[in-house]
């Protein structure tokens, strides 16, 4: 049998209680390591989640209850990383909203919320993680962008501008971390099955797919797999890279 790629590592993944962030949780666990999630909302889902981690391998996995647009919710993670597993591995930005809306009809406040949770966020997880990472001098940072943020998307300034703002977080992360060992890199996944895009009217996930080279949507497994390889020691020297899934969106 092969040996698991992410055997004795830690890691924190942001929003992993559903969707992509429980998909990508699932597989590092399945994958040997110890993890961690960090959710805002539903005390049950979480519950659900940590109930599947430990099953799946991570026998230490536990949940943590923040805002991650909150900084001290940051500091407290790391707190807890530090104390349960020792230190952080791995850290995973990736918990998000939308709020989308025409840029003429959208509100100061749901620019400045969505930005702050989808990018201020992902900053403070990663000041407070990457401080354990410097000192073992070895880490891996996901940053979960969007091609949103690659390409821009009507009726989402707001998101968009979070999504391309995570990408320049991720390029100074590696510039600024890489001779401490740790890597940075953003996934940008197109359109993927989760409960956010469950929010989309059927005339918009067809126009979504419609664009989609592969001619449908993707599951949150599909991004799983890159981010256990990202994550990995087989992805030891990438780093400042933007990897788009998404069956061919951009294209
Ligand atoms: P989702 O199902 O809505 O899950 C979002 C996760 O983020 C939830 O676990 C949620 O936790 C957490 N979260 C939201 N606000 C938070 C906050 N303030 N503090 C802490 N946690 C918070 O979304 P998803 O589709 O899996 O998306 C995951 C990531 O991928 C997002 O960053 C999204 O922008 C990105 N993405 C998704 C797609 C797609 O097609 N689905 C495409 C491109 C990029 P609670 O429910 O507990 O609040």
């Amino acid at each position: 049998m092969s040996e698991l790629l992410l055997k004795g590592k830690t890691a924190l993944v942001t929003g992993g209680s559903r969707g992509i962030g429980r998909a990508i949780a699932l597989a590092f666990a399945r994958e040997g390591a110890e993890v961690a999630i960090a959710d805002y909302g539903d005390d049950a889902v979480a519950a659900e989640a940590v109930a599947l981690l430990r099953e799946a391998g991570s026998d230490k996995a536990f949940s943590l209850k923040g805002d991650v647009s909150d900084p001290e919710f940051a500091k407290a993670c790391a707190a807890q990383m530090k104390d349960v597993f020792g230190g952080c591995d791995i850290l995973v930005n990736n918990a998000g909203i939308t709020d989308d809306g025409l840029l003429l009809r959208m509100k100061p406040e749901s620019f400045d919320r969505v930005v702050r949770i989808n990018l201020n966020g992902a900053f403070y997880m990663t000041k407070e993680i990457s401080a354990l990472m410097v000192k073992a001098r070895a880490g891996r940072i996901l940053n979960m962008s969007s091609v949103s943020g690659v390409k821009g998307n009507a009726g989402q300034a707001n998101y968009s501008s979070s999504k391309a703002g995570l990408i320049g977080l991720t390029l100074s992360t590696a510039k600024e971390l890489g001779a401490r060992g740790i890597t940075a890199n953003a996934i940008a996944p197109g359109f993927i099955n989760t409960p956010m895009t469950a929010l989309l009217t059927e005339e918009q996930m067809a126009r979504s797919v419609a664009a989609i080279a592969l001619g449908r949507a993707g599951e949150p497994e599909d991004i799983a797999n890159l981010a256990v390889f990202l994550a990995s020691d087989l992805a030891a020297y990438i780093t400042g890279q933007v990897i788009a899934v998404d069956g061919g969106l951009v294209l």
